[in-house]
């Protein structure tokens, strides 16, 4: 197409906490709470690096906060295949902790077993989140977008949110006393539209400014409302539709018609009502459904691609899905994208098994499916049986999801920092690392600093690289 240009470059990174339990595999109760199963799971990361919050060789950071939940922080990515595999890379870096955990437990007789979800709420209703990172070019009108994209990020949740089964404490759960299947968990756990604030307030979008970059160029949208996803068509819908969304803000498009009256109100209706049609009141007194409002978005997305921006293939493949995910819920036929998106998943999976053990939803084996599809072990968890299965659709192969836990990704400084990462491992160094800059602890060389998320070659790097030694195997970063 002439005058056509590249959809501009975007880092994206995706943190998710993950929840854990410790189940008893003997009669008698679970022989350790979180926090302690938490503390357990860290063991060898705190062995290792004495700290209980690293970043690895594939660039990400692993941690465990105050509280117990285990939490992975994607590198920074720039293509939408990178951010695919090194999301689930966090499940593998996860699954492979508990993995070593249950070995210990079972070598020193706890009758246990622990069990890692990526999921968004625990046994007691308490939530826990995923949270994207989208870098914004700095510019007067942050706080604008940022409310422009609410209506966006209240409705999304008809196509991305996991699916739930409402607790029966809920009191809108179906009116003839089943559970009801909802499409979110994250819904009726969030508070406010925009704040600087992520526990208290719990908005959708956090304005704390801490760009994690040169703060004169740029700003980190950094979104706190949405689902952890396990589908990995979940996960590519919800950032290509931000990209395309925020790339169209910068380039003049327009939002602010669609706002809402009542977001807070709005999310929790959009979540109860699976037919995608329950009516919104708009700040202009009219009124506008989940699905209108999607489509809306859509079709301005797609008139801007249209008018000369190229995407990439798996950006095409999101706003087919988009489109899918709208007509599934127009005609209520989840079967459209039962094989894609998390909420049609797993909303199979659990009629499937209801149909076929003459049951519903309030059924104690239900909830265990339901967890089951959040569990991220290979032993438990149903992802692989389902992919194999056919059940569940993949966009990034599972080889590359694999590299990605020691490999970060080639266009980002997470190249330079994974590989200092590596080196200082392999050499047994010790650095201090955080998102914008590298330091040796033994002040040998001097300390980097990464502004420029962007930038995946600095000769700095290859200096503090050859003043550590040389490993065996790596090549030299600056090639
Ligand atoms: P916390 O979760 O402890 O409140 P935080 O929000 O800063 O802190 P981290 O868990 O450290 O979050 O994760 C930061 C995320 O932001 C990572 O996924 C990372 O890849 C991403 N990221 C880093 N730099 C940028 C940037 N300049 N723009 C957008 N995303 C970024
Ligand atoms: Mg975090
Ligand atoms: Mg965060």
């Amino acid at each position: 197409m002439s005058g056509s240009r590249p959809l501009a470059r975007r880092i994206i990174g995706v943190e998710t906490e993950y929840g854990i339990t410790c189940a008893p595999t003997a009669d008698g109760p679970p022989p350790m709470n979180a926090d302690h199963a938490a503390r357990e799971l860290f063991d060898p990361v705190v062995q290792r690096s004495r700290s209980s919050n690293v970043f690895t060789r594939g660039g990400a950071r692993l941690y465990l906060d105050v509280g117990s939940h285990p939490e992975f922080a994607t590198a920074e990515c720039d293509r939408l295949e990178d951010v695919l595999a090194q999301d689930r890379a966090g499940e593998l870096v996860m699954a492979d902790l508990a993995e070593q955990a249950n070995a210990r437990l079972a070598a020193t007789g706890v009758p246990g077993r622990i069990h890692l979800l990526k999921n968004n709420r625990d046994a007691e209703g308490n939530g826990f989140g995923c949270h994207e990172n989208y870098l914004v070019r700095r510019r007067g009108d942050f706080w604008n977008d940022a409310r422009t994209l609410i209506p966006h990020l209240v409705t999304r949740q008809i196509l991305v949110g996991a699916g739930h089964i409402a607790a029966a404490g809920d009191t809108r759960r179906a009116a003839d006393g089943l559970r009801a299947y909802v499409f979110s968990q994250r819904a009726d756990q969030m508070w406010d539209a925009v704040s600087s604030a992520t526990t208290r307030a719990r908005p959708l979008i956090n304005t704390r400014d801490e760009p994690h970059a040169d703060a004169e160029r740029y700003r980190r949208m950094h979104v706190i409302v949405g689902d952890s996803n396990i589908a990995q068509g979940s996960t590519l819908l919800k950032v290509a539709a931000m990209d395309l969304l925020l790339d169209y803000l910068e380039h003049g498009g327009e939002l602010g018609d669609l706002a809402l009256a009542d977001p807070m109100r709005a999310i929790r209706d959009t979540c109860h009502d699976m037919s995608g049609g329950v009516l919104l009141e708009r700040s202009d007194g009219r009124t506008i459904t989940p699905l209108e409002v999607q489509a809306e978005h859509l079709g301005r997305l797609r008139d801007h691609v249209a008018q000369g921006v190229e995407v990439t293939a798996l950006h095409e493949a999101a706003l087919d899905l988009w489109e899918r995910g709208l007509q599934a819920l127009r005609l209520q036929q989840p079967e459209l994208v039962d094989k894609e998106l998390d909420w049609a998943v797993k909303h199979r999976l659990l009629t499937r098994y209801c149909q076929r053990h003459d049951t519903d939803l309030t059924d104690p084996r239900v909830s265990r499916l339901a967890l089951a599809y959040h569990d991220v072990s290979p032993g438990e968890g149903l992802r692989q049986r389902l992919e194999g299965a056919g059940l569940l659709r993949r966009f990034v192969d599972e080889a590359t999801c694999r590299r990605a836990v020691d490999t970060p990704p080639a266009t980002t400084r997470a190249r330079l920092r994974g590989a200092v990462v590596a080196r200082a491992e392999d050499l047994r160094r010790d650095v201090s690392v955080d998102w914008v800059g590298v330091r040796l602890d033994d002040g040998v060389c001097s300390p980097v600093t990464l502004s420029d998320p962007f930038c995946a070659v600095d000769e700095r790097i290859d200096a503090l690289l050859e003043s550590m030694g040389r490993s065996t195997t790596d090549p030299p970063i600056g090639v």
